[in-house]
């Protein structure tokens, strides 16, 4: 809730909107997880909000943690027994969580583990949030940087994206600067047009994989619904109302999007639009048979984009040995 509909709420049980702050400053600033633990509140009150409401927190199911980077990848039980997945990365400007928007997802990417158990629900705005909380009393950190690229798809559960944005960005909440979040797509044309109306300064990151309509719908199904010509006009519609540069997503596939003449069609693509390409090394889904280009590759691909002046980096690839990279998130946990 806004502090607004806790007021509100809080009217209808007869407490004073100062009670009303305090909780919301518990519950969105701490992050507890628990009425007993707002100690300036009498212990009836307390008794009171814990028998009329309930904290829909994550609780950890299970945490791993990577030997090869400071990278963390938490499981998280919901109040109904469903599991998201979370990862936490150290960098050197601070902490990033990459964040679960809904249990599983309707897109069914070839490359992506997340959609092959399919679709189970949204997440609410609580618990995209809790998914922070919980990563930050685990850790005794502060997160700084957000990136909706866990497990979902943003955008087919936009208004509970948008609530969470905004009780994110809250300075009497964590007070998580937009510019410090990423939100990614895998190309939902009329989220995007939403999104640019919002007047936000989130970095949009759209996943592009493919520089042509064959090979992306067949990588992508969502490419059939909104195909290439809709997704590009969308975006540079985007990149100019807001003078933000999108980030393209690229997932290099062996054999498969990595070509010389891929490079160059998305560097034709990509035309005099504000961008930044990010190639993905792909990371393993063991039924998909999709595998990695090589990293000799990789660089020869970014090289022909920079020769014809698209701004280009290589991600790095973090939490490799617990399935935390890109992609990989799948609860291989069953009720
Ligand atoms: N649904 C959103 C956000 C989640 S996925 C989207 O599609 O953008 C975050 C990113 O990881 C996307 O770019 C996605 O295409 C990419 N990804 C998925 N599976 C991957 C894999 N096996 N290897 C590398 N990147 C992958």
């Amino acid at each position: 809730m806004t502090l607004e509909e806790l007021t509100a709420f809080f009217s209808t049980l007869s407490l004073p909107s100062f009670r009303a702050r305090q909780v919301w400053q518990w519950l969105q600033q701490k992050g507890v997880s628990s009425f007993a633990d707002m100690t300036n509140l009498s212990k009836a009150l307390r008794d009171r909000l814990a028998e009329t409401c309930c904290i829909y927190d994550c609780r950890i199911e299970k945490k791993s943690v990577s030997a090869l980077d400071p990278t963390v990848k938490y499981l998280f039980r919901l109040h109904d027994g469903e599991f998201i997945e979370s990862v936490l990365m150290k960098y050197k400007y601070g902490y990033s969580l990459c964040v679960s928007t809904q249990v599983g997802c309707r897109m069914n990417c070839a490359f992506c583990a997340t959609g092959k158990s399919g679709f189970v629900r949204d997440l609410s705005a609580g618990e995209i949030l809790g998914q922070i909380h919980a990563a930050q009393r685990d850790e005794s950190i502060r997160v700084s940087h957000l990136v909706l690229m866990g497990m979902g798809e943003p955008f087919d559960n936009y208004d509970n994206v948008l609530r969470f944005l905004r009780l994110v960005n809250d300075e009497n909440g964590l007070n998580i600067g937009m510019r410090n979040i990423s939100l990614s797509t895998c190309g939902v044309v009329p989220g995007i047009e939403k999104l640019e109306k919002e007047n936000l300064q989130l970095t949009l990151s759209v996943s592009l994989h493919a520089p042509n309509n064959a090979m992306r719908s067949s990588l992508m199904p969502i490419n059939r619904k909104y195909p290439l010509e809709e997704l590009m006009r969308a975006c540079r519609h985007y990149a100019d109302a807001t003078s933000r540069r999108i980030s393209y997503e690229y997932t290099m596939l062996g054999g498969v999007n990595d070509s010389d003449e891929c490079a160059r069609e998305l560097a034709e693509l990509l035309k005099g639009t504000l961008s930044h390409i990010n190639l993905i090394p792909a990371n393993d889904v063991t039924e998909s048979g999709l595998k990695s280009s090589s990293p000799q590759r990789i660089r020869a691909f970014a090289g022909i984009l920079e020769n014809e002046g698209r701004t280009v980096t290589v991600r790095r690839s973090l939490g490799g040995d617990i399935d935390a990279s890109c992609g990989q998130l799948r609860s291989k946990h069953i009720r």
